[in-house]
């Protein structure tokens, strides 16, 4: 049980990465408390996981808004007696055009949400998990964030996604001595809403990578397990590729 009795946060928890996460959290022990925006998906999931003997709490929530980042560490707090570890996941694509066209809205919202909300989610969660005497903090940036060549009108997406890479150092060097790690986990193209379920386009982003597939959600939640878990004991600061080699293949 890789994860026993550790109480983790997990946003983005109601569909793709982040549900396949709290579901392999969950079976490695943790207590998982899910937060996204769609309330009844995340109730659904929490069934699921009391099903399994594992414990969860929900709090739908909108991850730009800090109040709702003090608010899940709140939560964890009051249902798990405390934190030792988030998997701050949720993200969106945004709408994709060249930097010329977008709109700066576009811009602002995809920053906030994939960029901003991870500040706003460690600013709450680091404190409590100080109190807990150490824990982990993971990302999801992407391949997007490494290595875009090839992909276009992913600007702001690129830019938020590589952002988290540098938030990451910057929290990993600040926080090591308290016994804090913090990783960024950069998934390739994998099976979710976020890819949509057009064939066409399911084919061409697999045949950008090495393995020449795509990732099931559950496989990127591998990765993530194993950058919150003691197994990683010595990884912190880093940027973990679990791409199928689609960055060795952009370069
Ligand atoms: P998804 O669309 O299934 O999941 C996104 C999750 O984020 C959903 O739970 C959604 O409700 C939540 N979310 C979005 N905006 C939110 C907001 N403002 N407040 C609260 N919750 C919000 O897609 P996914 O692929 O599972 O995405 C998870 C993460 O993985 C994202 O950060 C994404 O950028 C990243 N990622 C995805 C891929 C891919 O190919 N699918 C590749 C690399 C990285």
């Amino acid at each position: 049980m890789l994860l026993d009795k550790k109480t983790i946060i997990i946003t983005g928890a109601s569909s793709g990465i982040g549900a396949a996460a709290a579901l392999a959290f969950a079976r490695a022990g943790a207590n998982v408390v899910l937060g996204a925006r769609r309330a009844e998906r995340l109730d659904a999931l929490a069934l699921q996981i009391r099903s399994l003997g594992s414990q969860a709490a929900t709090l739908a929530g909108d991850v730009r808004d800090e109040r709702y980042a003090s608010e899940l560490v709140a939560l964890a707090a009051f249902e798990f007696g405390g934190l030792d570890s988030a998997f701050n996941n949720a993200g969106i694509m945004g709408e994709t055009a060249p930097v010329p066209e977008m709109k700066p809205a576009n811009w602002r919202n995809v920053i906030e949400t994939n960029l901003t909300s991870a500040f706003l989610a460690a600013k709450h969660q680091i404190p409590a998990i100080r109190e807990r005497g150490g824990g982990a903090l993971l990302f999801t940036s992407s391949f997007v964030g490494h290595s875009n060549g090839g992909l276009a009108g992913m600007a702001a997406y690129a830019a938020s996604k590589a952002g988290l890479v540098g938030l990451t150092q910057a929290l990993a060097s600040e926080h090591g001595s308290e016994g804090i790690r913090v990783n960024a986990l950069l998934p390739g193209g994998t099976k979710t809403d976020m890819a949509g379920d057009d064939p066409a386009t399911h084919d061409f982003i697999a045949g950008l990578h090495p393995l020449g597939r795509m990732a099931e959600p559950a496989e990127i939640a591998q990765a993530a397990l194993f950058l919150l878990s003691d197994a990683a004991s010595f990884v912190t600061g880093s940027a973990m590729l679990a791409d199928g080699g689609v960055s060795v293949r952009l370069g």
